[in-house]
């Protein structure tokens, strides 16, 4: 299936699923790798201030740094708390996913937005013009249009970029009390009262964080998009597979009821020669033996020739259709001529009229053959003796409709659909013991399959009145126009 989930909520709100984004949402939210990011940076930031207490004199801000660093440690915890929430949601595998997404989104968001504030902290206590920490921005920029929509990740950049303003503003003005810079760097104390520096340490950390943005952004998006046709290729790729192992399995039915059909004709062959061998009959007997193995032989030879028939169909390309401009009248006059023998030794009458003007059909003349020979030589070998089989054919709008129609038994409702089927063989034919493989109306059916047209039956069987009601086959194809001298496209 190629279609994507439907994107329930504002794209801004959530990624669609099935797309690089929302896959490392998800991935964010199992694995936890944020969170364990942040608890890396709280030792490494106490490792950082312990050393610098140890090494240096402990300026007047360290103890407000060491309290920012058990806040982020604090909201750590509570990032887990709400982590595992959510993976617990999400191993209950909701039917509606969409109020889900919508918390591991908040979740990524607050996360974010809550870190960027921290940072701004942290860099206040360290200096924010005269230490390289502001360069954080940037990697949570990453990280932010990485996971989230664009306009999310503008927006986050937005809120640092405010934050990130408004201490050096604050210093600047000295509203905000005096940074401390790291590792007791008195001299770079004053750098903050430096409008030049100030402007141009904002300037070059908000072009970092914005082209950060826009570049992630534009490389999450290319992932986006391969990830939606990998995905739209696994399903192709995984539907075909299954329809090739449809294919197999049906084709392994078929070569073991096709083995079978013409196991049971040679098995008999082989017994009554045997017997005729081992001279366990007269020669009367031999003789009656003798016609029956002929006439089984017979019909194996028929099971093989429909078989190499349907091979041959199935094998061929249907374009051969496509060009084909096959006399219509012709074709029913040589099949019907072929089949009046068989007709005459049951007393059945066939009748047949096609329309005086030439009718042309797109359909390979073989084919036509095999198709009307199928449904005429049914007709005659379901009918009782004495019967009638007519075929007509007619024009209507661009199609040609044959119709092949006798008096014999009729076909039961209930079987008319699945008589089409590969060796499917109806009762009265089983009762009555009548020979055949059950591939003559498989045979039709892909012929007319593959020619564009299609075929019908009818039969009102059960009407109280009607002793035998009779079997209607109606074939229609494509008529050849001389209009469209190079056949349909
Ligand atoms: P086969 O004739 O070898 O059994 P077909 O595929 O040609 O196989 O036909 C399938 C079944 O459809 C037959 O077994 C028979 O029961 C039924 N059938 C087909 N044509 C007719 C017909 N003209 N009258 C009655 N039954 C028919």
């Amino acid at each position: 299936m190629t279609a994507q989930t439907p994107n329930l909520v504002p794209e801004d709100l959530l990624l669609p699923t099935g797309t690089f984004r929302s896959e490392a949402l998800e991935s964010f939210v199992r694995v936890r790798w944020f969170i364990r990011l942040r608890w890396v940076a709280v030792v490494a930031s106490f490792i950082l201030v312990s050393l610098e207490l140890w090494l240096y004199e402990a300026g007047p801000g360290r103890r407000a740094v060491l309290g920012v660093i058990a806040a982020l440690a604090l909201i750590n915890l509570c990032w887990m708390a709400w982590s595992k929430r959510l993976r617990v949601q999400a191993a209950a595998r909701p039917a509606d996913e969409t109020q889900l997404r919508q918390h591991i989104v908040l979740f990524a968001k607050a996360q974010i937005a809550t870190d960027l504030l921290l940072l701004t902290l942290v860099l206040h206590y360290y200096g924010p013009v005269s230490n390289p920490m502001a360069m954080f921005y940037v990697f949570h920029m990453v990280i932010t249009s990485l996971l989230l929509t664009p306009t999310t990740a503008l927006l986050q950049g937005i809120w640092a970029m405010a934050l990130y303003g408004l201490l050096l503003l604050g210093e600047y003005s000295g509203v905000l009390a005096t940074p401390y810079p790291l590792f007791g760097g008195q001299a770079l104390a004053d750098l903050h009262t430096n409008p030049h520096l100030v402007v141009k340490s904002y300037a070059v950390v908000c072009i970092g964080v914005f082209a950060t943005w826009h570049l992630t952004s534009q490389v999450a998006a290319a992932l986006d998009e391969r990830e939606r046709e990998v995905r739209t290729r696994d399903q192709a790729l995984e539907r075909s597979y299954r329809k090739i192992e449809e294919m197999q399995a049906r084709r392994a039915r078929f070569m073991h009821t096709a083995a079978h059909q013409l196991k049971s004709p040679l098995t008999g062959i082989q017994t009554m020669a045997k017997m005729i061998c081992d001279g366990v009959v007269d020669s009367e007997g031999a003789l009656a033996l003798i016609e029956k193995v002929i006439r089984r032989c017979k019909e194996a030879i028929e099971h093989i020739e429909e078989l190499l028939t349907l091979a041959r169909i199935k094998e061929s390309p249907s374009t051969r259709h496509r060009v084909a401009r096959t006399d219509l009248a012709n074709t029913v006059a040589t099949v019907v001529e072929r089949h009046r023998p068989m007709a005459d030794v049951k007393g059945i009458t066939v009748h047949w009229e096609v329309s005086p003007q030439t009718i042309r059909v797109q359909v390979d003349a073989r084919d036509l053959e095999d198709c009307l020979g199928n449904l005429l030589d049914n007709a005659i070998k379901y009918t009782p003796d004495a019967g009638r089989v007519e075929v007509s054919c007619a024009c209507e709008a661009d199609q040609v409709i044959i119709r092949v129609r006798d008096n014999g038994p009729g076909i039961a409702p209930e079987v008319q659909k699945s008589i089409f089927d590969e060796f499917r063989r109806g009762h009265y034919a089983l009762a009555a013991g009548i020979a055949g493989s059950g591939l003559g109306l498989s045979i039709v059916r892909e012929i007319v399959e593959q020619a564009d047209g299609s075929v019908t039956v009818k039969s009102p069987v059960n009407q109280a009145e009607e002793t035998a009601p009779g079997s209607e086959f109606e074939v229609r194809f494509p008529a050849w126009s001389a209009d469209e001298p190079q056949g349909r496209a």
